[in-house]
C-alpha cells in the first residue's frame, strides 16, 4: 500500500492549520493519517481536536524541518512509513520553512519507500501578498513557485481587481499551479481537495479575472539562496490575566504600529475575557477573528514578527 503524502504549506498566517482542521473536521481524510507538525513559535493544532478523530501527531519543535532538523525530519518520516500503520502523512511546515527543500526531502524518499507525493499546497493570504512578498520574498516565494496547488486565503476581504492582479502575479512565479481563488468558506474539503488534485487550472469566483489590464514589477527577487529564519522572532506568554474583548480588539489595533512593536506578521493564542468565558484569537496584520473557546487551564499568546520588540510586548499583554 502506498502512503499518500500532502504538504501544506503557507506563511504565517496564511491558514495552514485551518484548512487542516477543516479537512479532518469534516471528514475527508477516511483513512488513517498522521500529522508532521514543524513550528516556529506557532501554536499546534490542539490535541484534544487530534484525538477526537484518531490522529497520530509528530511535532519537530527544535529548529525548521527544511534545514536545522532536517535529519530528525527525515527520521521521523522514514519510522511512520516504516510502521505501515498509516495511510497517509500530512505535513505542515512552519510559516518559513522552504517548501522547495521540503518536495526535495520527500521525493528522495520516494525513490526507495513505498510512498507518493500527492499534494503541494501553499496557502497564500491575499490580502498580505504585496507587502509580504516585498519583505519576505525567500520563504514567501519559494513556497509560491513550488506549490502544485495554491489556495489563496481571505479572497472575499479584497476586491476583483486585486485579486486579479495576486493571481496574475502568482502566474509569474508559477506557471502550472492550480489557483484556488473561491473562498474557503464556501467549499467543502472534498472540493478543496478536489480542486487541488486537478492541474495547472485557475478555479475562480465566477468573474472572468483575464479582463483586467495589468501592470508587473519585476524586481522581486525570488531565487536568494540565503536562508534565514533569524530574521523572524517569536514572542510567548502564558498568562492568567483577563482581557476583556473590547481591549484585546485594541491591543492587536495598537499592534500594527511597525514603529513601536516591530514587524508583527501573526498572532494566536487563547484567554480569558471575563471570569467565565474564553476566546481563541487569530491576528494577521489585516485580519482579527476572536472566537468563543473552552476554558483552558491559563492562557496563552503567541506573536512572531520581524525586529519584534519583546519588552514592549511584555508590558502589552
Ligand atoms: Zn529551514
Amino acid at each position: 500500500m502506498t502512503i499518500q503524502i500532502d504538504i501544506f504549506s503557507g506563511f504565517f498566517g496564511a491558514g495552514k492549520t485551518t484548512l487542516i482542521k477543516k479537512l479532518i473536521d469534516e471528514n475527508v481524510y477516511s483513512k488513517k493519517i498522521t500529522l508532521i507538525e514543524n513550528e516556529f513559535g506557532e501554536i499546534p493544532i490542539d490535541g484534544a481536536f487530534l484525538k477526537k478523530y484518531n490522529i497520530e501527531i509528530k511535532e519537530i519543535k527544535a529548529g525548521c524541518i527544511c534545514c536545522s532538523t532536517v535529519i530528525d525530519f527525515t527520521n521521523t518520516l522514514r519510522e511512520i512509513i516504516k510502521s505501515k500503520e498509516t495511510e497517509r502523512i500530512i505535513i505542515e511546515p512552519s510559516g518559513v520553512g522552504k517548501l522547495s527543500e521540503i518536495v526535495k526531502i520527500v521525493k528522495k524518499l520516494e525513490e526507495d519507500d513505498d510512498i507518493h507525493l500527492n499534494l503541494v499546497i501553499a496557502a497564500v493570504d491575499v490580502t498580505m501578498y504585496e507587502e509580504f512578498t516585498e519583505l519576505f520574498s525567500e520563504f514567501y516565494g519559494d513556497q509560491i513557485s513550488h506549490a502544485s496547488t495554491i489556495l489563496l486565503s481571505r479572497t472575499q476581504n479584497v476586491d476583483d481587481e486585486e485579486l486579479g492582479k495576486v493571481v496574475s502575479k502568482i502566474r509569474e512565479i508559477n506557471e502550472t499551479a492550480s489557483i484556488v481563488t473561491t473562498p474557503w468558506d464556501d467549499l467543502s474539503g472534498v472540493e478543496l481537495l478536489g480542486l487541488s488534485e486537478a492541474d495547472g487550472q485557475q478555479i475562480s469566483r465566477d468573474e472572468d479575472l483575464s479582463a483586467f489590464d495589468l501592470e508587473f514589477d519585476d524586481d522581486h527577487d525570488h531565487d536568494d539562496d540565503d536562508h534565514n529564519h533569524d530574521i523572524f522572532t517569536s514572542w510567548g506568554i502564558e498568562t492568567p490575566k483577563i482581557f476583556p474583548e473590547t481591549q484585546l480588539r485594541s491591543i492587536f489595533e495598537s499592534l500594527k504600529d511597525e514603529a513601536v512593536f516591530g514587524k508583527v506578521v501573526r498572532s494566536k493564542g487563547k484567554v480569558q475575557i471575563d471570569t467565565v468565558n474564553w476566546v481563541e484569537f487569530d491576528f494577521v496584520p489585516n485580519a482579527l477573528e476572536i472566537r468563543a473557546s473552552e476554558p483552558d487551564e491559563i492562557g496563552r499568546i503567541t506573536v512572531i514578527g520581524h525586529d519584534l520588540n519583546q519588552a514592549i510586548l511584555d508590558t502589552i499583554f
